[in-house]
């Protein structure tokens, strides 16, 4: 699905004008995407509207002043807007307290991952200072109370079960009594999950509810459950209620947008994404970042930490860096210096998708190539005068002697020549650069995400 997004972002990113009909064609391979990955197709039609609808309002009224640049940032922030209001319903999932038993109960189909991922919640709040245990309230599945037992002694937590007791509500009550007198943090309740849909497991997702009062109920679902991820959704939101989702998977081939779709159907937010069958497997899910990441647009939360991380390493800088980024003014020099960063900090495989902007493309091939691909960034925009380093990129689309928007200007053709690159490259440079921009923009400003996520440390 990525790899689809972005090569239609890219291919907006080269289109010399943007028009109603560029914007239509883009739309059509955006939403032929997310279709093939099993979002569900109301949901698909109502993104291609809004943004239609947005981009439109955008062209008639002529504030892009003639530059195309401008009509292109609208586009693809309408596009990634959208997206994000896919996977955000809105709605803050429950964080466990301190000082306080937190029980979290989890629920979903068998084979979706539950006790797996009861395993690795019960690991990530341990590492964070909640003392954690897991009981295992699974009676149904042979063999369950053993899974339990092995993953639970694996990851270093303290469970409980019973082999002989056939009750799961006894089960459960009597796990949640006895870790809540030795005062544990957080308790993980797992629950069986049978083969279907059934009445007798809502009904016992509903007795066991009654009996360990979770602060939180999480549905677990697996990425690969397509289309029908929103009628199961539904059929546990009516009986378990549950206040979070975590999809399983997510590291396989599966396509994970009927998972995506279950947000919209129960306006319950995802937080956490399975990547993986080992205990860290386990990503924690925030809508923004997971676009970013899945247009190709980088990682800007990561990369924003990095830089306030260099920063601290250098006072001076750090005050400067920190009024960049509030007002989201990074210019193509503070780029260029992050991907220098990148390029020391090791192999570009891993590090490269943490640089907003860089296409998918980017990631491909060897590592020599990739790094390959990376110089020839540097070796562009070392061609660069210093007034155009410090720019926002603008001044390369300014309109020609005659008045007239020229596309490609004098600069670029310049710039190009001098770093025995091509026009196109330099281009492209431009493009991925006016991405991270602008996320960053969104990020870093007043009310941006960023702000949230600081506030959050
Ligand atoms: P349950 O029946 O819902 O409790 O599911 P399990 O926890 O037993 O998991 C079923 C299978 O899915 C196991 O083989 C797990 O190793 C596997 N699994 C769970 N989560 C993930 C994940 O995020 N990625 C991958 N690749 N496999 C997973
Ligand atoms: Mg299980």
């Amino acid at each position: 699905l990525g790899r689809k997004l972005n090569a239609a972002l890219s291919s907006l990113n080269r289109a010399p004008v943007v028009d109603d009909k560029v914007l239509d064609a883009l739309l059509k391979e955006i939403c032929a995407a997310l279709l093939e990955s099993d979002v569900n197709v109301k949901l698909v039609q109502q993104l291609r509207q809004k943004v239609k609808t947005k981009a439109k309002a955008y062209f008639e009224s002529g504030a892009d002043r003639g530059k195309e640049a401008n009509r292109k940032n609208v586009v693809q922030k309408a596009i990634y807007d959208e997206l994000v209001q896919l996977v955000d319903p809105g709605v803050e999932p429950y964080k466990p307290k301190k000082g306080h038993t937190n029980v979290i109960m989890a629920v979903g189909l068998q084979g979706n991952g539950k006790t797996t991922t009861c395993t690795k919640l019960a690991v990530y709040y341990q590492k964070r200072g909640f003392k954690s245990c897991i009981v295992c309230a699974d009676t149904f599945r042979a063999g369950a109370f053993d899974q339990t037992r092995q993953s639970a002694t694996k990851a270093k937590v303290a469970y409980f079960g019973s082999y002989t007791e056939t009750d799961p509500v006894a089960i459960a009550a009597q796990g949640v009594v006895k870790f809540k007198k030795e005062r544990f943090d957080v308790i993980i309740v797992d629950t069986s999950g049978r083969h279907k849909q059934e009445s007798e497991l809502f009904e016992e997702m509903v007795q066991i509810g009654q009996a360990v009062k979770p602060d939180m109920t999480v549905l677990v679902l697996d990425a690969s459950i397509g289309q029908a991820a929103e009628a199961q959704s539904r059929a546990f939101k009516e009986s378990a209620d549950f206040g979070a989702i975590i999809v399983t998977k997510m590291d396989g081939h599966a396509k994970g947008g009927g998972a995506i779709s279950a947000v919209a159907a129960t306006k319950t937010p995802i937080i956490f994404l399975g990547v993986g069958e080992h205990l860290s497997d386990l990503d924690k899910f925030s809508p923004q970042p997971f676009i970013s990441k899945l247009l190709g647009m980088g990682d800007v939360q990561g990369l924003m930490e990095h830089m306030h991380e260099m920063a601290a390493a250098n006072p001076d800088k750090q005050k400067e860096m920190a009024k960049k980024l509030e007002e989201g003014k990074l210019s193509i020099r503070d780029w260029r210096e992050q991907i220098q960063n990148v390029m020391n900090m090791g192999p570009i495989s891993k590090i490269a998708s943490m640089i907003p902007g860089l296409p998918q493309e980017m990631l491909e091939g060897s590592d020599e190539e990739g790094t390959l691909r990376m110089k020839r960034m540097i070796y562009i925009t070392d061609s660069m005068s210093a007034v155009e380093l410090d720019s926002d990129g603008s001044m390369f689309m300014d309109l020609g002697k005659d008045g007239k928007p020229e596309g490609l200007t004098w600069r670029c053709t310049r710039v190009a020549r001098g770093s025995g690159t091509s026009v196109r490259e330099v281009e492209e440079l431009l493009c991925q650069y006016r991405m991270m921009a602008n996320m960053a923009k969104q990020a870093g400003g007043k009310h941006g995400w960023l702000q949230g996520i600081q506030k959050m440390q």
